[in-house]
């Protein structure tokens, strides 16, 4: 938990390492300072007890709040109840405990900003576009990339910004790190500062490079490989012959030097069938904790539709797929075909656009591009639309508050040209609550039309195909 202006927010601090989904939820103060009374030393009757005592309740009222609380959804599958665990099971001292004077609200306070936390949480970092891969899938704007590459006395204040704001990872993407000579001195350094880095990569490295990322601290790297066959992965990424099987060894590489890897397949029709071979494989393999299966996304930048997984490979594809899942429960993750935005009729669009997740962009968090331009969502890249700031001009805070980020936080109808947006009367209510997903909107209507409706809603027009 953290404090968040006169709220609180609780959220999941390296949700990436975690096989939970992401965990966020804002709270009153009471709810916080209730949440800080599980420290391990109370049961819960006598924190209800206290509950009676602080907020003058009777013992069943004071009951069924704290019941409550515990019940308020922090993810789709789980409630704040979920993660209280009986202090005997686990080493007290290395839990985090919370002083509940902490969140009292200052007197001088502004209110709340609606969805939006008053102090970001979560950052990307994109410290280059450069790649050992062309991945035919890529979803990258590498073209827009000029070449420009922030340095490190750059990363470093970044990080000690990013720490004042309470953050304790750093998630790294692009681009590959490794690309960048100085990969293992932001590696270093981020470790250093006590921030988590979590780092993607599809470089193969050597043992050499592998002992070194042990010997400075890291315990964990997601490697992304796409079938267990060295042929249909070079083919899949494009590079000389031999990558296939380079990154297998590098993965036997990360467990000789006894660190965890979390992998990342993107399935489409040329390594589908071979990708359960690689899950079985990934099972075995004692040191891959977490492994996720996602179906190819139209991409903004080098899409062609042969990427599209036909219904029929993803549903065998599944079909083995939950077999392996029954065995290593918690290893395995799938999300299915993506769904198609433009099917059914207007009743049924709006329904499904009802229940959409929260669009996260410039609420809770930023992406820092290669250059230092800080952007809303990882895939906008260098889309001027949604640049709020420049960290080599401005500070974290200055940008999280700058006009460009509150415009775009809190856009006004009026300024909208064209589209179905101009005139909505629901505007507000969409702009203001779960939001309209720009990515998508750039996928359906192209990067000219960031104002263009969320291709969901049932007033969005059809546009590009999307699965
Ligand atoms: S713009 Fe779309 S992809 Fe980006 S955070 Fe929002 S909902 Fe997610
Ligand atoms: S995305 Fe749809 S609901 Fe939201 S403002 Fe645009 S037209 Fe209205």
């Amino acid at each position: 938990m953290r404090k968040d202006g006169n709220r609180a927010i609780l959220f999941s601090v390296n949700a990436a390492n975690s096989v939970y989904s992401s965990c966020f939820r804002f709270l009153n103060p009471i709810q916080a300072i209730v949440l800080s009374q599980f420290n391990g030393k109370r049961d819960l009757a006598s924190i209800k007890e206290a509950i009676e005592y602080l907020l003058d309740l009777d013992a069943q009222t004071a009951s069924n709040w704290v019941d409550a609380l515990l019940a308020l959804p922090v993810s789709r599958e789980h409630t704040i109840g979920t993660f209280i665990i009986e202090a005997s099971d686990i080493d007290v001292k290395s839990v985090r405990l919370y002083d509940p004077k902490v969140f009292i609200p200052d007197k001088d306070q502004s209110g709340s900003d609606g969805f939006r936390c008053k102090i970001p949480f979560k950052m990307i970092v994109l410290p280059t576009m450069r790649c050992y891969t062309r991945c035919r899938y890529c979803y990258a704007d590498r073209n827009g990339f000029s070449g420009k590459e922030f340095d490190i006395s750059l990363f470093k204040d970044l990080l000690k910004q990013a720490k004042d704001c309470g953050m304790e990872t750093i998630d790294f993407s692009g681009g590959d790190i490794f690309c960048r000579s100085d990969a293992f001195e932001l590696i270093e350094c981020s470790l250093s500062m006590g921030m988590y880095p979590n780092i993607p990569t599809k470089y193969p490295l050597s043992r050499n490079q592998v002992e070194h990322l042990a010997e400075i601290g890291l315990s964990i790297l997601q490697i992304s490989i796409d079938a267990l066959d060295p042929d249909i992965i070079d083919n899949l990424v494009a590079v000389s012959p031999g990558y296939g099987n380079k990154i297998l060894q590098t993965l036997n590489y990360l467990r000789e030097a006894g660190i965890k890897v979390r992998t990342n397949s993107v399935l489409t029709p040329y390594n589908i069938k071979d990708a359960i071979n690689l899950a079985k494989y990934l099972g075995r393999q004692p040191h891959v904790f977490k492994s996720n299966f996602t179906c190819y996304g139209r991409s903004l930048y080098c899409h062609k539709d042969d990427l599209f997984c036909c219904p029929e490979d993803v549903l065998k594809f599944e079909e083995y797929f939950d077999k392996i899942k029954k065995e290593f429960p918690d290893k395995f993750f799938f999300s299915g075909l993506n769904g198609d935005p433009y099917k059914g009729n207007e009743s049924e669009r709006a329904s499904v656009f009802s229940k959409r997740a929260m669009c996260t962009a410039n609420k809770n968090g930023f992406i820092v591009l290669p250059d230092g331009r800080v952007t809303v969502c990882e895939e906008l890249y260098f889309h001027e639309s949604f640049i709020i700031g420049d960290l080599n001009k401005q500070s974290l805070m200055e940008i999280w508050n700058s006009p460009k980020a509150l415009e775009l936080a809190h856009p006004s109808q009026s300024s909208i040209p064209d589209g179905a947006c101009k005139d909505c009367s629901d505007f507000s209510i969409c702009h203001e609550g779960l939001g309209r997903c720009f990515r998508e909107c750039l996928k359906a209507y192209g990067i000219h039309s960031p104002h263009w409706p969320d291709p969901r809603c049932p007033r969005a027009p059809i546009g590009n195909r999307m699965i």
